[in-house]
């Protein structure tokens, strides 16, 4: 099975074609081995930095933005996006103050302070 992709690894965007054989994954189009790595890990294991908004319970309407420290499986996403709708956190917060220390194996932290 062939499966086309844009590498997103830097502004050059690359075409990237890869050839699925069972396990063997064939990239061509890369024009460096990071392109290569990312083309495998999409087509075996595609991760992704999920970053969404928090409610701050004590300040009126207003909501914290946050992300996974690390990225998450794609097909978890959804999963941290439920449990996100559902937490609150108590102002004041500070980039990288951790949110939740374990969500679909990442920690939820902070991206921007809130006074
Ligand atoms: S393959 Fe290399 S040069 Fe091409 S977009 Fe990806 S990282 Fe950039």
């Amino acid at each position: 099975m062939k499966r086309d992709m844009i590498c997103i690894i830097c502004p050059r965007g690359c075409s990237l074609c890869a050839d699925i054989q069972g396990e063997n994954v064939t990239v061509t189009g890369n024009a460096c081995p990071k392109g290569q790595e990312y083309a495998i890990n999409e087509c075996t294991n595609p991760v992704r930095t999920v970053t969404a908004t928090v409610r701050v319970s004590n300040r009126y309407n207003t909501m914290a933005s946050v992300k996974t420290l690390t990225p998450v499986a794609k097909d978890k996403m959804m999963e941290v996006m439920n449990i996100l709708r559902q937490t609150q956190i108590q102002a004041p917060a500070k980039i990288g103050d951790v949110v939740l220390a374990d969500v679909c194996g990442s920690a939820i932290v902070i991206t921007k302070e809130i006074l």
